[in-house]
């Protein structure tokens, strides 16, 4: 599929596997996800570019690789999103990091902002944008339709689990927004979750059902 890259190294997939089982208590799927996400942070951030930079070892003067594009700005939707941030800032702690939240409307099901909160900067960053579940992409397209309004430019969507529904309405959307994912699943229900997915990300991650 056009612009999605699915993380398969074992340790990816073993830890997903564990989130899967519905007898996984709380702390371990928040622990889980928070490990998986240091690992598709750094699928996501693969190709950011590198400068030489004169250094010096105790033993020799060297040019050596440091990192030289577009600092790094983590965007959470809300709520599901923290369980994927703390992960992410494991490996890049000194990135930014902004908030947005939606909720669906529940006569029109449009995606309504409830808060948004983004460095001043953002134009200047590259974007990353997080949530576990790309499920129908409602809530996705529409943070990162935010984003472009607001002024970011340069955004990648990193996910848990997608369905090829969400992905393919999300690829319509913004098909210059890559999608990082640690697995595409077989579909969505009826209700809109993802099958056989992990459940309610939200409420496995808090504990609140
Ligand atoms: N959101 C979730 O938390 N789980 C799904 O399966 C779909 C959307």
């Amino acid at each position: 599929m056009e612009n999605l890259t699915i993380v398969n190294h074992p340790l990816v997939q073993h830890k997903l596997s564990l989130m899967r089982r519905k007898q996984t208590p709380t702390g371990l799927f928040r622990q889980l996800l928070r490990e998986i996400s240091t690992l598709l942070a750094y699928e996501v951030t693969r190709d950011l570019p590198l400068a030489l930079e004169a250094i010096e070892t105790p033993v020799a003067a060297m040019r050596a690789p440091v990192l030289a594009g577009k600092k790094l700005c983590f965007v959470s939707i809300l709520r599901a999103g923290n369980g994927i941030l703390d992960g992410m800032l494991d490996l890049v702690p000194s990135a930014r990091v902004g908030h947005i939240g939606l909720y669906r409307d529940p006569q029109t099901l449009a995606a309504v902002e409830y808060y948004y909160k983004v460095p001043e900067d953002v134009a200047d960053r590259l974007v990353i944008a997080i949530d576990p579940m790309l499920a129908t992409g409602n809530s996705a397209i529409a943070a990162v339709q935010r984003l472009k309004d607001g002024g970011g430019q340069s955004i990648k969507f990193v996910c848990l689990l997608a369905a090829p529904e969400g992905i393919a309405a999300f690829n319509a959307a913004h098909p210059d927004v890559a999608i990082f994912a640690a697995q595409c699943d077989e579909r969505l229900n009826e209700r809109g979750y993802i099958v056989p997915g992990i459940g309610d990300a939200g409420d496995r991650l808090y504990g609140t059902r």
